[in-house]
């Protein structure tokens, strides 16, 4: 029985779906689509689905602590006081830094912003979506004179060609990429060309796969500019009234692209299919390019996104529905972020810390006389700062620099050295708030409440379903304590998020420069009730609706003279260069079950049974040349001196020559598998945004003597597990081991790490000369742990004997089979789970198409439910069906 109902918004990713939760009496929680939301319509991707098993408090930060003793808030505010203010006294204000997270909502990243750059005085707060989309902030800048995404969700659905450059949508869009497929289905005519140099997901269901030399499309979209003019397809009354540049962009694009030849060479393609791309491109009115972080994690990232945007400038494919530059943005509220100045370099509502009238606007309007007069250190620069000793005191809110951050190792010798660090955030146990000397313990989704902005500008309530635990608040609140302590009082009178949202709202009309799209001077003086019933809602807002769809459809932009500008680009190589020491380019991303550093994922069983280790991905022949095995263990190692232990998969989707790790592992999921610990720190000259899709590496053979793996109600302690990869289950954990030093004996070995005490049940089996060896613990007659070791990888499948967990106790034939790790011959195996929705494995999947006949995605479905749901899985069940029917 549903007992309360509640409208939120998902906080993974910038596509920002609208969720209903549901909290039963018997404390189920439960979480579907909103059906109203104008982002999704209802969908959800897999993550979104399994929101409801990540509310729970395991793994909690409920109470202030100093140095690892809980304290009052009283006396966590008095320190973190204490400590800024004698540093800003003594060494000045840019002495101390916030490093603040698109995970926030608007209002505390408007408070945040507000007490730096406002009272503090030190535009030293940057955000981690420096690291993920800074670079389409300052090529949007560029273009329009203002940080607008000039599309919307629905231009998806008119398209009739959509451009996916360096965006797996499938995976970490999977929403968008549900509605381009939805698309596609009923407009057979509509063209995807999807440009990566690995062949994801996504490239499945396009039409054209363009596998690129990774950095090279700055040169394919220069190309394009120069054949689209060459063929006649300008908009020239549009380039004539509504830009500026097009000719100096024209003779730069010429110097790297002066024709199909020279950019299908440069870009590692067919120059049938750079003709392909381009005479689609150059036909189709309707063109909806999206790029993501493929393009924008670059050292010339923003010069990339300016090349994109030029095409669209050139044939005049903005303003109009169905059309237009479109970036997905990665985190849930990075856009929230960067319209309230989360940004170093930039203050709140749209305006320049280096514009001294928009320095004066901000000033007058937050009554201060301390507003920073020069931008800040963006987040690289920062820890950079840090670790030269000149930022002392660091005050970082939700988020984990310590896994997220380039050159991890770096940044996290330079917080231990850091004479004051707070972190504030809602988990105990980060690889980054190990490291606190204040913990302050922060509210999560489900208790938050504020607003978050989209990918497609549109504003979406997040509401609280649960109370704040322990003694946790909202981050808002939080600040606005501190700054009352620091003595800002009157400057931070807030009560509640209503009432930042409205200064915060006020402030994009003060004193506004007609040209400037952000104002949301419609939502002002909402009243509580109306800010808690608040719909989605796009900006501009200037009523009490959204005004003006589609984003400059009157031709007429947000710079002084109302042009967009042509940015002349001259491609950049990437930074890092590959050598005999180095010779793999290394490119990181994400999976498609997990987000970020895990901290709310690897909470679900259901996400975690996807993809259970850290991985590399590697050509079959480059592995044959580097003498790796499929399933064994790699070592990679970098530039940054730094090395770490993942997963061998082999897969022709991987160019020869390129590594693939996705970003998600820490310390707390894995031995040593932070992928940031092997990036070199080079950002892009303009954005500060880091180069994560192309560092260079190098990978051998790790070698182990032993491999296994543990599943167990319990945590063992491990020991001479060079390599460890946990996971969450449903009542368990699961754990992938291996190494090198050996145990003298494993059964001794095996009790001490699963604390079997004298009198336990306790089955085992052990060939101390083959190296084998497998035992299982019962507590009072409930299988409680299973251990399987051996000297090569071929250890039995996991997924059966995880299925023994669910159960209260075993039958005699379970037993029997339990050291053997198969089950008993009348009992089915489902394989690795693909559908996590319906926990629908991928032998019941091939079972459904050799066995029930089933030829395509949607029949497995009807057979098995799998693929049915949120789809997120989709792209791999027809992976399946292809590999099933040849
Ligand atoms: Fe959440 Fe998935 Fe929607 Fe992203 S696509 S907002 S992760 S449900």
């Amino acid at each position: 029985m549903s007992i309360s109902s509640t409208k939120t918004t998902c906080p993974y990713c910038g596509v920002g779906c609208g969720v209903v939760v549901n909290m039963f009496d018997n404390g189920r929680v439960e979480v579907l689509g909103d059906p109203d939301h104008p982002s999704n319509y209802g969908r959800l991707c897999s993550k979104g689905s399994a929101l409801g098993e990540t509310v729970h408090l395991a793994e909690r930060l409920l109470y202030p602590e100093i140095h690892g003793e809980q304290v009052s808030w009283e006396q966590a505010y008095s320190e973190i006081a204490k400590k800024f203010s004698g540093i800003i006294k003594q060494y000045g204000p840019d002495a101390v830094a916030f490093y603040v997270s698109g995970q926030m909502l608007t209002e505390d990243y408007y408070v945040a912003n507000k007490l730096m750059k406002g009272f503090i005085g030190s535009a030293n707060i940057d955000t981690n979506s420096r690291l993920c989309m800074s670079s389409v902030v300052a090529a949007y800048k560029r273009a329009f004179g203002e940080d607008v995404v000039p599309c919307n969700y629905d231009d998806l659905e008119r398209a009739q060609l959509i451009v996916l450059a360096g965006s797996n949508t499938a995976w970490c869009h999977p929403v968008l990429y549900q509605r381009i497929v939805r698309s596609k289905e009923l407009n057979p005519d509509l063209k995807i060309i999807t440009i990566d140099p690995r062949r994801t997901q996504t490239s499945d269901v396009s039409d054209l796969h363009l596998p690129v030399r990774p950095g090279s499309d700055a040169i394919l979209f220069n190309g394009l500019l120069v054949w689209l003019q060459a063929a006649g397809e300008m908009d020239l009354h549009f380039v004539e009234t509504s830009t500026n540049g097009v000719q100096q962009a024209l003779e730069s694009a010429q110097q790297s692209s002066a024709d199909i030849n020279m950019v299908a060479q440069a870009c590692g393609l067919s120059v049938d299919d750079v003709l392909q791309f381009y005479h689609w491109f150059a036909r189709t009115e309707r063109v909806v390019t999206v790029f993501s972080q493929g393009i924008n994690m670059s050292s010339s990232g923003v010069d990339k996104i300016n090349s994109i945007i030029n095409c669209h400038l050139l044939t005049g494919r903005i303003g109009r529905k169905g059309m237009g530059p479109f970036s997905f943005t990665g985190q849930p509220n990075a856009m929230g972020g960067r319209e309230v100045g989360g940004l170093a370099n930039q203050l709140a509502a749209h305006m320049e810390i280096d514009n001294a009238v928009h320095r004066e606007i901000v000033a007058e309007f937050w009554q201060t006389s301390t507003l920073a007069s020069k931008a800040g250190f963006k987040a690289i620069d920062c820890f950079d700062e840090i670790e030269k000793k000149n930022i002392k005191a660091i005050w970082i809110m939700a988020t984990n620099p310590v896994v997220s951050m380039p050159d991890a190792n770096r940044v996290k010798a330079a917080l231990e050295n850091c004479e004051f660090v707070v972190v504030s955030d809602c988990v105990n146990n980060t690889d980054t708030v190990r490291l606190a000397d204040v913990r302050l313990p922060a509210t999560t989704w489900g208790e938050r409440d504020g607003t978050v902005t989209n990918s497609e500008r549109r504003i979406s309530r997040q509401r609280p379903f649960l109370s704040a635990p322990g003694l946790a608040k909202h981050d808002w609140q939080i600040i606005t304590e501190l700054a009352q302590f620091m003595g800002y009082k009157a400057a931070f009178p807030y009560r509640s998020a209503a009432e930042i949202f409205d200064e915060y709202v006020r402030l994009t009309a003060y004193k506004k420069d007609p040209h400037r799209q952000l104002d949301l001077s419609g939502l002002s003086d909402m009243s509580l009730s109306e800010y808690n019933a608040m719909q989605p809602v796009q900006w501009p807002v200037t009523g009490r609706q959204a005004d003006k769809l589609p984003m400059y459809s009157d031709g007429k932009f947000s710079t002084a003279d109302g042009r967009a500008r042509f940015i002349a680009i001259t491609p950049q190589s990437p930074a890092a260069t590959v050598s005999q020491q180095f010779p793999f380019i290394l490119n990181t991303g994400r999976v498609r079950d997990h987000w970020h550093t895990m901290t709310r994922t690897g909470m679900s069983p259901r996400l975690s049974a996807h993809d259970i280790e850290p991985f590399v991905e590697i050509h079959p022949e480059d592995a044959r040349r580097f003498e790796l095995v499929d399933g064994k263990l790699a070592q990679i190692s970098s530039e940054t001196g730094a090395e770490i232990f993942v997963r061998i998969r082999l897969t022709e989707r991987q160019q020869s020559g390129s590594l693939f790790v996705p970003m998600h592992w820490n310390l707390q999921f894995s031995a040593q598998a932070r992928v940031g610990s092997l990036i070199q720190t080079v950002v892009d000259p303009i954005s500060g945004q880091p180069e994560f899709k192309h560092a260079v590496a190098n990978i051998k053979a790790c070698d182990s003597s032993w491999y296994g793996f543990i599943i167990s109600r319990q945590k063992p302690v491990l020991k001479y597990s060079r390599y460890w990869a946990r996971s969450r289950g449903k009542g368990f954990w699961r754990y992938e081991i291996a190494g090198q030093e050996t145990p003298e004996n494993w059964a001794t070995h095996a009790r001490t790490l699963l604390n079997v005490e004298a009198g336990e049940e306790w089955a085992e089996f052990y060939d101390k000369a083959d190296g084998h060896y497998r035992a299982a613990r019962f507590v009072a007659g409930r299988l409680d742990s299973v251990i399987f070791i051996d000297s090569s990888i071929l250890l039995p499948p996991r997924d059966w004997l995880i299925s023994l967990f669910q159960k209260d106790s075993l039958s005699a034939k379970e037993r029997a089979a339990l050291l053997q790790g198969t089950p008993p011959a009348d009992v089915e195996d489902v394989g690795k789970i693909i559908c996590a929705c319906f926990n629908v494995g991928e032998k019941t999947i091939r079972k459904a198409v050799m066995e029930g006949g089933a030829k395509d995605t949607q029949a497995v479905g009807e057979l098995c439910q799998a693929g049915t749901n949120c789809g997120s899985c989709r792209p791999e069940i027809t992976e399946l069906v292809k590999q099933c029917v040849g």
